[in-house]
C-alpha cells in the first residue's frame, strides 16, 4: 500500500494547479498526482484559447512568460453560417465573448509544463495507471485503488500482470475532467447531484498543417454558429490560427440533441466544407484529432463538489463558462481553493470539503458561472431565443431570469424514435463529394494516436446485449453516429465494438438513449496520445 497527504487523480489544469498550489502554499505533506495517459496531457484536449486569469493567480510571471504557446488572440470575429455557402459576420463580437490578447495554443502541452512545476516544486506525478475505484471506511473516502495491468480479454492474469495497488490519503482530490467515472459514481452515491442533471457537449477538434504559412495570421480566431446544424439544435464551432501554419478547427454538439440521426463527424466535415472554414484551411492537410465532452449544464447543474475526504474540482464539478465555453481558468482557481481549503484544514476529512466549498464560492470563476446560468437552458427554445437570452442574462449579472430555464432531462433522455426513412435521407446529403474530401472517421482516429492493448477486457461494457436490438428498432444504433472514433458498428445485423479506437470522451455512456454502456477503465497508458491538442 502507498500512503499519502493528498492524491490528485487526473493531470489536467485542475489537479495540476491543486499540486503547485498545494506546494506554493507550504503544505509539507506528500501530494502525489496519477493520470490514466500514457504522459501528462496525454489525455487533454481543448480549444483553447485561454483566459489568462488563472495563469495569473497560480504561476509566478517568469513562468507565465514561459508558457509553451504559439500566439496571442489579434484578430476575432463572430459568424452566422446559413449553409454551404452562405455566413455573414456579427458586426461586433459580442463583450463577453471578446479574447483579444489571450494566449492560444495547446493545452496538452501546458498541461506538460504545468506538470514540470509540479514537479519541481516536490510533488509526485505518476502517468500510465488508472485509478478506477475509491476506497471508503465509514463513510470516508481515504483513498483509492489503482487497475490491474495485463490481464487478457477473458481476465486472466498474462505473463506482464501487474496487480491493483491501494493508495491510502487523508484527502483524494477527483480531477478526472467531464464525465469522470469516478466523480459521476461519487456523486451518485453521496447525493452531490445538482438541481437539474448534467448536460454534455461532444467537441471534435482537428489540427491542420497549411500547405503555404500565411504571414501573420497566427493569433486570428473566429466563432462560429448555425449550419450544420439547424437552429433548435446547440452547436457550435471554431477556428483558431495558433501559428501562421497551423489552424485548429473544432466543433461542439450539444448532446442533448434530439434527432437520431445527427453523426457528429459528419457534421465536422461538413463545417470544414463550409466557404467560412474553408477559406482558412484551403490546401491544408490534417495532423491531429481528438474529441472530448465538455459539460455545459451550468451552475443549476453543478454538484456539491465534496464528500469526507474528497474534493472534486474542474469540468468534474461542472465549472464550465457556458456562454464563453471557458473552463480552463475556473479550473485552475478551483485547484488553488481546493489546494487552500487543504493547507488550512492540515488535510482533516471533516472539515476539508466545507471549506473547499466556500473558497471556490468566493472565486471568480463561481460568480462567472452563476452569471450564465440560464444560458443553456434558453438554447433549449431555439438559437434566436437563446441568444437573446444570453444577452439578457449577461448584462443583468444573471439576475434575469431569476428562475431555473430549459430541459430538466438527463441527455440520453431528449432523443426521438426515427421517423421511417430518415436513416436513408441522412446518407444521401453525407454522401456530397465535398464532405468526403476531408478525413473520415477511421483516418481521424488514426491521427489521435490512440491506442489500446487489443487483448485485454473490452471497456466498453453493455449492461444488455438485448437492449441493443431494441434500439436498433427505434433509434437505428445511434452509437454508430455519435461515437467520434468509429468504435461502434453494426455488422451482419449485430452491434460490434471496436474498443481499441476509443478516445475516451464518453459520449456513448452519456447519450446511449437507453443506457446501456458502462465505461470500464481500460488497462493505465492506454488510449488517445495527444501531443499537440
Ligand atoms: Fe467516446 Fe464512447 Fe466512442 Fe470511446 S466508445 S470514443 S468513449 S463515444
Amino acid at each position: 500500500m502507498i500512503e499519502t497527504d493528498v492524491l490528485i487523480v487526473g493531470a489536467g489544469p485542475a489537479g495540476l494547479a491543486t499540486a503547485i498550489s498545494l506546494k506554493r502554499c507550504g503544505f509539507a505533506g506528500r501530494v502525489v498526482v496519477i493520470d490514466k495517459g500514457c504522459a501528462v496531457g496525454s489525455h487533454v484536449l481543448s480549444g483553447a484559447v485561454m483566459d489568462p486569469a488563472g495563469f495569473r493567480e497560480l504561476l509566478t510571471e517568469e513562468e507565465i512568460a514561459k508558457l509553451p504557446v504559439e500566439a496571442h488572440v489579434n484578430r476575432e470575429s463572430f459568424r452566422f453560417i446559413f449553409g454551404a455557402k452562405a455566413s455573414m459576420p456579427i458586426p461586433w463580437v459580442p463583450p463577453m465573448m471578446q479574447a483579444h490578447g489571450f494566449p492560444v495554443g495547446s493545452l496538452t502541452k501546458v498541461a506538460r509544463y504545468l506538470a514540470s512545476i509540479a514537479e519541481r516544486l516536490g510533488a509526485e506525478v505518476y502517468t500510465g495507471y488508472a485509478v478506477t475505484e475509491l476506497i471508503e471506511r465509514d463513510g470516508v473516502v481515504v483513498g483509492a485503488r489503482t487497475g490491474e495491468k495485463g490481464l487478457a480479454a477473458d481476465g486472466r492474469p498474462k505473463s506482464n500482470h501487474l496487480a491493483s495497488e491501494e493508495i491510502a490519503a487523508k484527502v483524494t482530490v477527483l480531477a478526472e475532467g467531464g464525465a469522470g467515472v469516478l466523480t459521476d459514481r461519487l456523486v451518485e452515491a453521496k447525493g452531490l447531484a445538482g438541481r437539474r442533471p448534467q448536460s454534455y457537449a461532444i467537441a471534435v477538434k482537428e489540427l491542420i498543417e497549411l500547405a503555404e504559412p500565411v504571414a501573420g495570421s497566427g493569433g486570428t480566431i473566429m466563432h462560429t454558429f448555425g449550419y450544420p446544424v439547424n437552429l433548435w439544435t446547440y452547436g457550435g464551432g471554431f477556428v483558431y490560427h495558433v501559428s501562421d501554419s497551423r489552424v485548429m478547427v473544432g466543433y461542439a454538439l450539444g448532446l442533448d440533441y434530439i434527432d437520431a440521426t445527427l453523426d457528429v463527424h459528419e457534421i465536422f466535415r461538413r463545417y470544414k466544407a463550409t466557404g467560412a472554414v474553408g477559406r482558412h484551411i484551403s490546401g491544408g492537410k490534417a495532423v491531429a484529432y481528438g474529441a472530448k465532452v465538455i459539460p455545459e449544464g451550468g451552475f443549476y447543474a453543478m454538484p456539491r463538489p465534496h464528500a469526507l475526504g474528497a474534493l472534486i474540482v474542474g469540468d468534474g464539478a461542472g465549472l464550465l463558462d457556458g456562454l464563453r465555453i471557458k473552463g480552463i481558468h475556473i479550473a485552475i482557481e478551483s485547484g488553488i481553493a481546493a489546494a487552500a481549503a487543504i493547507a488550512e484544514t492540515s488535510a482533516d476529512a471533516a472539515a476539508v470539503g466545507e471549506r473547499y466549498h466556500a473558497l471556490l464560492r468566493a472565486t471568480r470563476g463561481y460568480a462567472e458561472v452563476r452569471r450564465v446560468k440560464n444560458v443553456h437552458g434558453g438554447f433549449t427554445r431555439g438559437a434566436p431565443f437563446g441568444v437573446a437570452m444570453a444577452g439578457l442574462a449577461w448584462a443583468t449579472f444573471g439576475r434575469f431570469p431569476f428562475w431555473m430555464f430549459g430541459r430538466r432531462h438527463r441527455d440520453s433522455e431528449t432523443m426521438r424514435e426515427l421517423r421511417p426513412g430518415a436513416l436513408e435521407a441522412a446518407a444521401r446529403c453525407a454522401a456530397d463529394p465535398a464532405i468526403r474530401a476531408f478525413p473520415d472517421r477511421l483516418t481521424d482516429v488514426f491521427m489521435s494516436g490512440t491506442l489500446h492493448e487489443e487483448d485485454q477486457p473490452c471497456h466498453l461494457h453493455l449492461v444488455d446485449p438485448a437492449r441493443c436490438e431494441a434500439c436498433e428498432r427505434r433509434f437505428g444504433s445511434p452509437c454508430t453516429r455519435f461515437c467520434p472514433a468509429e468504435v461502434y458498428r453494426r455488422d451482419e445485423g449485430r452491434l460490434r465494438i471496436d474498443f481499441s479506437n476509443c478516445l475516451h470522451c464518453k459520449t456513448c455512456r452519456i447519450k446511449c438513449p437507453l443506457e446501456n454502456v458502462e465505461w470500464r477503465f481500460p488497462q493505465g497508458g492506454d488510449g488517445p496520445r495527444y501531443t499537440m491538442m
